[in-house]
C-alpha cells in the first residue's frame, strides 16, 4: 500500500495524457466530523494519537507518522469525488488513492484506517435512493459490506478468494444481509487461478442481473488490483485487460459511476491497471508501448501496458463450480425481485421524500437538481486556482 503506487500510477496517466480528458481536482481533506459520520469517535481519536496494541493497528495496519492526515486526504478525495457525482459536475470520477474497503467503525484492518468508501457511499445516499458497491479487489469487501449490511438502499457485490482462511476470512456465498438488509450483499467465493474467460464470464452474468434487479441510482467501484495475476499477494491468473473490461461493463450502465482504487501490491502492474482502466473510463485508447516518463524503467523488461501476467497459479476454479455459482447467485437475486419496498429508519428529510415519489417524478427532480447544480458548480470552479483544467487557466 505504499503511497509510490499513486506515483507511478499518475505518472503513467499523465505521460499518456489521459490527463487531458479529465479534470483534476485537488482534494480537500476530510473533516474529522465528516470521518466521524462513520467511525467511532474514541477510534479516531486513537489514530490521531496513534496509541498502539488497541483497535487492531500496528500488526497488518503499521503506525507512521502523519497516518491521520494520510486518512483524511484519500478520504476527503473519495467524499469529494462523491459529491462531483451528487451535484451532477460530473458523470463518472475516480480517485485511485481511494478503496480502502476493509475498515471497520472502531477497527483498522489489512492496511485500512479509515473507510473512504463507507464515507462516499453516504454523501451519494444524501442524493441517490440506491446505490450499488461492486469490488474486484481479490479480497472480499467486508468492511463496507457491514457498514450497510442491515439496509436495503445499499447493495453491496463482492468478488474475491474465499476458503474461510484467506484473509480476511469472510465472504462465503452465505452472507447476504441481515433484516430489511437481507438479501442485498452478494458474494462471489472463487478460489486460485481464476482465468480470464471464467471471471468475465461470471461477473457479467452477475452485475446484469444485479444491476436489472437492484435498479441503483449510482454505481461505486472499488478495482483493487491484486486480483491481476502475478500479485505479491494475490493468487489470480487475471490480465489487466479483463480487470479493465470489468470497469468498461459497468461504465457501460452509463450511470453515476465512482471509481476508486483498492489493495494491488506488484506497485508497476497496479499503475498499469489503473492507467489502462482511466483510459477505458475517459473513452480514449491508447498504445501498449509505454510512453516515456521518468519512471520507465520500472516497467522493464517489456516497456508494455498489458505484460503477460497469467499461468503462474493453476486454476482451482473449474467449469462446474462456476456454473454453480452462477445458479446459486441467480437464485439468491430472485428474492431480491421480491423483496418489497421497504423503508429504512435514520432517513435524511429529502430521501424521505424520493422514496415516496414514483419513478417518474423521481427521474424528473434528479435530472432538474443536476442541472441546476452544475451551473453553479461551474461558476464555483473557475475560482479555485489549485485545480487543473485541459485550458491551462
Ligand atoms: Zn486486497
Amino acid at each position: 500500500m505504499k503511497p509510490h503506487r499513486l506515483t507511478l500510477t499518475n505518472h503513467l496517466v499523465v505521460s499518456y495524457g489521459l490527463h487531458k480528458k479529465l479534470e483534476v481536482y485537488q482534494p480537500r481533506r476530510a473533516t474529522e466530523e465528516e470521518i466521524m459520520s462513520f467511525h467511532a469517535a474514541d477510534y479516531i481519536d486513537f489514530l490521531k494519537r496513534k496509541l498502539f496494541s488497541r483497535y487492531n493497528v500496528g500488526d497488518d495496519c503499521p503506525v507512521f507518522d502523519g497516518m491521520f492526515e494520510f486518512c483524511k486526504i484519500y478520504s476527503g478525495a473519495s467524499i469529494d469525488a462523491a459529491r462531483k457525482l451528487t451535484s451532477g459536475a460530473a458523470d463518472i470520477s475516480i480517485n485511485w488513492s481511494g478503496g480502502l474497503h476493509h475498515a471497520k467503525r472502531v477497527e483498522a484492518s489489512g492496511f485500512c484506517y479509515v473507510n473512504d468508501i463507507v464515507l462516499g457511499i453516504f454523501e451519494l445516499l444524501t442524493h441517490f435512493p440506491r446505490v450499488l458497491y461492486v469490488d474486484i479487489d481479490i479480497h472480499h469487501g467486508d468492511g463496507v459490506q457491514e457498514a450497510f449490511y442491515t439496509t436495503d438502499r445499499v447493495m453491496t457485490v463482492s468478488f474475491h478468494k474465499y476458503n474461510g482462511d484467506f484473509f480476511p476470512g469472510t465472504g462465503d456465498i452465505d452472507e447476504v444481509g441481515s433484516g430489511v438488509g437481507k438479501h442485498y450483499s452478494l458474494n462471489v467465493p472463487l478460489k486460485d487461478g481464476i482465468d480470464d474467460e471464467s471471471y468475465i464470464y461470471l461477473f457479467k452474468a452477475v452485475m446484469e442481473a444485479v444491476i436489472n434487479s437492484f435498479r441503483p441510482s449510482a454505481i461505486v467501484l472499488q478495482c483493487g488490483a491484486d486480483s491481476l495475476g502475478c500479485d505479491r499477494l494475490g493468487c489470480f491468473n487475471l490480465s489487466i485487460k479483463a480487470h479493465g473490461e470489468c470497469v468498461r461493463f459497468i461504465k457501460d450502465f452509463k450511470l453515476p459511476l465512482l471509481v476508486l482504487g483498492g489493495g494491488g501490491y506488484t506497485i508497476r502492474n497496479v499503475a498499469r491497471c489503473w492507467t489502462y482502466e482511466t483510459s477505458i473510463l475517459v473513452d480514449h485508447e491508447v498504445s501498449n508501448d509505454l510512453p516515456f516518463n521518468e519512471y520507465i524503467d520500472f516497467f522493464r523488461p517489456d516497456f508494455k501496458l498489458h505484460p503477460h501476467l497469467s499461468g503462474k497459479v493453476d486454476n482451482m476454479n473449474t467449469r462446474a463450480y462456476i456454473q454453480n455459482l452462477r445458479i446459486k447467485i441467480l437464485e439468491h437475486l430472485r428474492y431480491l425481485n421480491g423483496a418489497p419496498s421497504v423503508q429504512m429508519q435514520e432517513i435524511p428529510p429529502d430521501i424521505q421524500g424520493y422514496l415516496e415519489m414514483n419513478d417518474e417524478e423521481e427521474a424528473e427532480l434528479l435530472a432538474d437538481t443536476a442541472k441546476g447544480r452544475e451551473g453553479k458548480e461551474r461558476r464555483r470552479r473557475r475560482d479555485l486556482d489549485t485545480e487543473y483544467y485541459e485550458e491551462e487557466d
